[in-house]
């Protein structure tokens, strides 16, 4: 572990900063990667359903750290140390890896009917070279299929400006693995650049489905969407769904899929197993 701590302290210098600023304990990035090396990372899974029947059609495998250390650590703030200390590639080939085993045992709870698997990828892990060999390599040693597997990266890797995260997305994509653009509607680009984005799904973003007001009637944003998605042949994956009226309300828009505490919280492989197994009609 010495060559990591001699690395950040060489990042730390480069960013103008002196080691003496360092805190006591050990930098997040480094207890992050210690934390790697224990296998102390675990994988959780959120169920996507079907939203006219609410049946599972999909799980979100989502990354968690249960730091002793940083109880308080959001998954959010895990991707963004491992981006800014070179360990994003780590962690997204663990979850990735680890998701397509799992997902298999979650395939069997459903009574066999094909699952779809979405895996988070960071925009910067996907414009590397040798990124599609690598998910060749593991849908090969894990058996999942590449029809079954969607990528979710935000709208602005797809932008133009990375072409090697362009040629990435058409490479998975001949192989028949799907590519949704996670937080739809919050990026900068505008719904016109939206058409010209190599992608198959939409996962609109939380808060247009926390904009839904108790009692009240859809918001125009989230009729324009649902036309643009039908337009555009990309099906929508709503995030965030917390409650009945929400889900009513996106049916009634036409919406075909939804994700969010109503139907599950993300939740180990084997909790969700259970609920899964048990709730299916024998
Ligand atoms: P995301 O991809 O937008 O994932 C959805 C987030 O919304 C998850 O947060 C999930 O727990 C949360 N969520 C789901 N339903 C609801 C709901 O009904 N209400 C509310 N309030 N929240 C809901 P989480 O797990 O904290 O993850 C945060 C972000 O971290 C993710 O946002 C994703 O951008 C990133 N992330 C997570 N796992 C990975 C990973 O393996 N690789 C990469 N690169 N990023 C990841
Ligand atoms: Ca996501
Ligand atoms: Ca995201
Ligand atoms: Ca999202």
């Amino acid at each position: 572990c010495r060559a990591d701590v001699g690395l950040y302290r060489a990042k730390q210098a480069g960013r103008n900063r002196t080691v003496l600023e360092m805190s006591e304990r050990p930098p997040l990035a480094i207890e992050l990667r210690e934390a790697m090396e224990r296998g102390a990372l675990d994988v959780q899974y959120q169920p996507i359903v079907s939203l006219p029947d609410g049946t599972t059609v999909g799980v979100e495998a989502l990354l968690r750290w249960t730091s002793t250390t940083r109880p308080d650590i959001t998954p959010r703030e895990v991707i963004r140390v491992a981006e800014e200390n070179d360990l994003i590639g780590s962690l997204d080939w663990f979850v990735l890896r680890r998701a397509c085993l799992d997902a298999a045992i979650l395939q069997d709870a459903v009574g066999g009917h094909a699952l779809m698997l979405n895996v988070n990828v960071s925009g910067l892990e996907i414009a590397e070279k040798g990124y599609v060999a690598r998910v060749d390599e593991v849908l090969r040693a894990t058996g999942w299929p590449p029809t079954q597997l969607v990528l979710e990266v935000t709208e602005s890797v797809l932008d133009a400006d990375s072409p090697a995260a362009i040629a990435s997305v058409r490479r998975l994509r001949e192989r028949g693995i799907r590519i949704a653009i996670d937080d739809f509607g919050t990026g900068y680009s505008s719904l016109s650049r939206v058409e010209a984005l190599p992608s198959d799904f939409l996962k609109l973003d939380r808060s247009f489905v926390s904009s839904i007001a108790p009692n009240s009637t859809a918001p125009p944003l989230l009729s324009v969407i649902a036309a643009l998605s039908v337009a555009l042949g990309l099906p929508v994956i709503a995030e965030g769904v917390e409650t009945a009226e929400q889900a009513a309300l996106l049916t009634e828009l036409g919406f075909p899929l939804a994700q969010g505490y109503y139907y599950g919280r993300p939740q180990p492989v084997v909790a969700l197993f259970a609920e899964l197994a048990g709730s299916r009609p024998s």
